[in-house]
């Protein structure tokens, strides 16, 4: 370790910046956010230090660096673009042992700066040395979608927290209580904004716990996995795929998104390919509230988002009625993933003014749709688990009025590496994929907009014909 990290205290005290321009300024807003009082010196100042010095934020000694500016200040940054000025500024304070920071120039410093995630009050800093700040930054923006912008929150609760804690929670107890606190239901209610809620369930913790500890109960996380990319997991999906005790997952869920579940979780597979379903409804059910009463962390992680056609709405009816915790991560659903992947826009200004979502699953080789409503003008159509049906579907819809020129696509394995996009109309796309070997799951989207396809598919796949 070349560096000693430290968090210094600057508040309320001198600070004083070399330079006016723009590096300079980025500098004295870092001090600023800290609560030093900062001094620019400088002969002028770029605009973003002269807005800082009119609205009052910071103190401006025009002119250029004397000696005599090293009194006071507990803390000086050079930003000058004359190497002469930032070498004497760092000789002066280094011989007068006043910490220095000399922009870009490390052999010149006798501290540098971190690149700096702010959850405050957790607050991480990264270094490289000064070897690569680029790098710093890169590995910046990869912590910073690690960790939730809510992550301060759960500090401010353990800090408003902390007394009573010491009080009713023995030493030797109170690493373990925190722990269970910030990663169990109490942590996942600051996380995902229900703050009340969690202090009063940790304020009738502490008293539970004060007399005998209690083994936490488990949970629920009943999560959208989307169609398929894992980029397009949501942040909160991904935290909490990385927590869970035990996964339980369908056969929608993408081989890579389950493998971004944590290693050493428990995978219970549920199945649910086309009409055999490896567990029945009811017994996914159950299953989630024995694991969660067993003091679980259970992710229930589903394909596309768990409300559109994932019977999500079902399995947390069972909790409420056991009174497990639970919350639901919405994901991006099959409709707007394959639209987005295949260039078909859902809606728009010429083409259709809404779109519905339908299932197309046959039940006892027949469909029951509100058909009329399906075949209104300046609409699209989107509808799931259709490929088995797609004769009926197509035939039905023609049936009542839709112009068999209608234009309609079939997006297989959309958003995947394997994504295939099928065009053609309402009467021809059944006979067009017959013998196209299409592997599910895939989608039907009938209206106008699939035109647009030809213009707006950017994302490369297997073999899509455009
Ligand atoms: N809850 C899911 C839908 C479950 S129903 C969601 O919101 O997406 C299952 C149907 O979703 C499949 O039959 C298929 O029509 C569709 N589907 C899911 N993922 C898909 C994908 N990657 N490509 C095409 N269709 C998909």
């Amino acid at each position: 370790m070349d560096f000693l990290p430290t968090f210094m205290v600057i508040r309320d005290r001198p600070c004083l910046v070399v330079g006016g321009g723009e590096v300079a300024a980025r500098k004295a807003a870092v001090l600023l956010q800290a609560g030093g009082r900062v001094t620019v010196v400088s002969p002028t100042l770029g605009p973003t230090l002269t807005e800082l010095q009119t609205t009052g934020q910071i103190n401006h000694r025009p002119g250029a660096f004397s000696p005599d500016d090293l009194n006071g200040p507990i803390l000086v940054i050079a930003a000058t673009n004359d190497k002469r000025v930032n070498h004497q500024v760092s000789q002066l304070c280094q011989a007068r042992r006043l910490p220095v920071n000399v922009v870009d120039q490390p052999a010149l410093c006798s501290f540098i700066m971190p690149a700096i995630i702010d959850r405050s009050p957790v607050l991480i800093a990264v270094s490289t040395g000064g070897a690569a700040p680029v790098l710093a930054r890169l590995i910046r923006g990869r912590l910073e979608s690690l960790i939730p912008a809510t992550y301060g929150r759960l500090a401010t609760l353990a800090a408003r927290f902390r007394e009573k804690v010491q009080q009713h929670i023995p030493a030797s107890r109170r690493r373990a209580f925190w722990e269970q606190v910030l990663q169990g239901p109490i942590g996942e209610m600051v996380l995902s904004g229900r703050e009340a809620a969690a202090g009063a369930a940790l304020d009738s913790l502490l008293v539970r716990e004060a007399e005998q500890p209690v083994a936490q109960g488990g949970e629920v996380y009943l999560v959208g996995g989307g169609p398929g990319d894992p980029d397009l997991l949501t942040f909160r999906a991904l935290r909490l795929m990385q927590q869970a005790d035990v996964v339980v997952y369908d056969r929608l869920v993408s081989s890579a998104v389950l493998e971004l579940t944590r290693r050493d979780a428990k995978r219970i597979y549920v199945g649910k390919a086309r009409d055999n379903h490896a567990l029945p409804q009811e017994e996914i059910n159950q299953l989630l509230a024995r694991l969660a009463n067993q003091g679980k962390r259970v992710l229930r992680l589903k394909g596309g988002d768990p409300f559109i056609f994932g019977r999500g709405g079902e399995e947390i009816q069972t909790l409420t009625q056991e009174g497990i915790p639970f919350q639901v991560v919405p994901g991006i659903t099959a409709a707007s993933g394959c639209a987005a992947y295949a260039g078909i826009p859902l809606t728009h200004r010429d083409y259709a003014q809404s779109c519905v979502f339908v299932t197309g699953h046959l039940k006892d080789g027949s469909l029951s749709l509100n058909w009329e409503s399906l075949v209104q003008p300046q609409q699209t159509v989107v509808f799931y688990m259709g490929l088995h049906g797609i004769e009926i579907i197509c035939a039905k819809l023609i049936e009542h009025g839709l112009p068999a020129t209608t234009p309609a696509a079939l997006v297989e394995q959309g958003t995947t590496p394997q994504q295939r996009v099928h065009i053609a109309t309402v009467a021809s796309l059944p006979g067009q994929i017959k013998n196209a070997n299409v592997r599910p799951p895939s989608l039907i989207i009938v209206g106008e907009v699939v035109k647009l396809h030809r213009e707006l598919a950017w994302f490369e796949s297997r073999n899509a014909d455009r």
